[in-house]
């Protein structure tokens, strides 16, 4: 079957090379083998989301000359699936509230998961008042109701899920109506998508996506994690470092279609190579 990839770029701050990359790989994939590329919009983080940043990044794909297949998800649509999606898996026993804040949790922390600090337990099984709390997911709960749990990655073959790596995950949070895991595994199922492309930052999340996938009863695409554009120190391209970002190449005149077509070839600024990623300092 001709795969369906996306890209799901979040309106944070400008799109910058790395964005460009990820997204001529999602396209590409599509494309050399007759299949569909499409696009979403992640913008539910009201707290980092500019609502002005999603006509750059539709101008910036055109400016690659990138063309996505009909019309752009766009999460801030979507928060009725998430809620329902938030209900059934309180019904299913699987959600506790919890109130801890970031502070309090590193505080807590013994051990550190693919996010940072590990949430250490401590709301589970307490009587927490639910009213303003973010949701967290028991995660023994969860393995237990759907057992051991295998994905793949096209690049790097079959994986055993291991999403206990996240501890108990927040899925519905306190200042946005899901959180990055539940909304993006909600949406690549309802956007049909049959090959989530993205970078190897993500590939981690893969575990805990599965693992909603499973309790949700939503079908299982295959994954292509790619390596990520990273500077001469390994770290991962970032507009905060400097690169301009691909409306400031846009507005200066600069060819698009070349740029992407130098992605592809593997024609990187000076400095830029394709890598890991290699974690943020702190
Ligand atoms: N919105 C995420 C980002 O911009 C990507 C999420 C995904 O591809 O699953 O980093």
């Amino acid at each position: 079957m001709p795969p369906i990839t996306r890209f799901a770029p979040s309106p944070n701050g400008p799109l910058h090379l790395g964005h460009a990359y990820a997204a001529v790989v999602a396209h590409d994939l599509a494309r050399a083998r007759g299949g569909q590329f499409l696009l979403r919009i992640e913008d539910i983080d009201a707290t980092r989301s500019r609502a002005d940043l999603t006509p750059e990044i539709i101008a910036d794909l055109t400016w690659l000359g990138l063309e996505w297949d009909g019309p752009a998800m766009i999460q801030s649509d979507r928060l009725a699936d998430y809620a329902a999606a938030g209900e059934r898996l309180k019904a299913m026993g699987l959600l506790y509230p919890c109130h801890c804040t970031r502070a309090e949790v590193i505080a807590a922390s013994r051990d550190n998961g693919p996010d940072g600090p590990l949430y250490p337990g401590t709301c589970r099984g307490r009587d927490v008042d639910p009213a303003g709390a973010a949701w967290r997911l028991d995660m023994t709960g969860a393995r237990d109701m759907v057992g051991p749990l295998e994905w793949s990655d096209e690049r790097v073959g079959p994986q055993c899920a291991r999403p206990h790596l996240f501890g108990d995950v927040v899925l519905l949070r306190k200042e946005a109506p899901a959180s990055y895991h539940l909304a993006a595994t909600l949406d690549d199922a309802a956007q049909g998508v049959t090959l989530v492309t993205r970078g190897r930052d993500l590939f981690a999340a893969t575990h805990v996506h599965r693992l909603l996938q499973a309790l949700l009863g939503l079908p299982m695409p295959t994954w292509h994690h790619h390596d990520l554009l990273v500077e001469p120190d390994g770290r991962k391209l970032a507009k905060r470092r400097g690169s301009p970002s691909l409306a400031d190449r846009r507005c200066a005149g600069e060819d698009g279609r070349a740029l992407a077509d130098d992605l592809r070839a593997g024609r990187f600024p000076a400095g830029i190579s394709l890598g890991a990623g290699v974690e943020e300092g702190p």
